[in-house]
């Protein structure tokens, strides 16, 4: 089954949690699943940018990337972090290579030019596609892609996106039939109990009400867009639970939510049909 797999940054924080996952994704690889791995940046990237001097700067959740900022997005996430996801999952038996957009221009962005405020933000892009022919072949050779969020650009320059949208899209354009996020809460939140599910109708209403906020939005419409372009099975799944991306990867029942499409009541008896 072809499944992206999404990482959120602060699970690259620590070695034993990055080790952890980085099992799960071996032996999902070595059971014959084609993954593609995607990752955000999260705490350390901010930090980076603060020992650079650089200050970071959000509209609608989304990253202000002037030239430095980008740089050190290519630096930190291309670079540090990408490196060490692979590294992770090298180190538990499978092999895996980091990817840049830029490399084999696997991955193509446009520029968001202008924020809904109105506001630049700079090299901030949405994927525009996916060099799936190349990602088939590493597949074929066993090899697992990790995908830093860049895309390249139609000027030649690499752009920030956000690592929600950027799985979303990665499934979507590599007709993957599960999208995981790994995240640094256990799922969906109401309160303090996980939403076992959340039906795509009910997502502005969550929004809306502040039940749901900051990156947590991003994440629902990115998964939202992700039914949309035909993904079947959408989780969002904490990163720091054992096991958790394995449970997720056997689809149904698991830990953390279930993003469903439309009102849910069609996608939740699909699932009852073993697949
Ligand atoms: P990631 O690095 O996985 O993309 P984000 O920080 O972008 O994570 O989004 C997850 C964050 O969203 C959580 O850590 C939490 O602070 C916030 N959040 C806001 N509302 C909720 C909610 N209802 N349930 C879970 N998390 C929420
Ligand atoms: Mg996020």
């Amino acid at each position: 089954m072809r499944m992206v797999v999404k990482l959120a940054g602060a699970l690259l924080e620590d070695a034993g949690g990055m080790r952890a996952i980085a099992v799960q994704i071996a032996a999902l690889a070595a059971g014959g699943h084609q993954l593609l791995v995607v990752h955000g940046g999260g705490k350390i990237f901010t930090a980076t940018l603060a020992r650079m001097g650089i200050e970071s700067r959000f509209i609608n959740g989304l990253r202000v990337t002037d030239r430095e900022t980008r740089d050190a997005a290519v630096m930190v996430l291309g670079g540090l972090l990408n490196k060490r996801v692979a590294a992770a999952i090298t180190q538990a038996g499978r092999p895996a290579i980091g990817l840049c957009a830029s490399d084999a221009a696997c991955f193509t962005a446009e520029p968001m030019a202008l924020s809904e405020g109105g506001g630049s933000l700079g090299f901030v892009g949405y994927l525009t596609a996916a060099n799936v022919p190349f990602l088939e072949s590493l597949w074929a050779a066993g090899v697992v892609p990790v995908a830093a969020c860049l895309g390249l650009g139609p000027d030649g320059e690499l752009y920030n996106i956000n690592a929600d949208h950027m799985a979303a899209a990665c499934a979507e354009f590599c007709s993957a039939e599960r999208l995981i996020y790994l995240t640094d809460v256990a799922g969906v939140l109401e309160g303090k109990r996980v939403l076992k599910s959340v039906p795509c109708a009910r997502i502005e209403e969550l929004i809306r009400s502040n039940r749901v906020s900051g990156g947590m939005v991003l994440k629902l419409e990115a998964c939202r867009r992700a039914l949309d372009g035909g993904v079947s099975q959408v989780h969002i799944v904490g990163g720091t639970l054992p096991h958790s991306l394995a449970a997720a990867a056997n689809g149904g029942r698991g830990p953390g939510t279930r993003v469903l499409a439309g009102f849910g009541a069609a996608a939740a008896s699909a699932t009852a049909v073993p697949r």
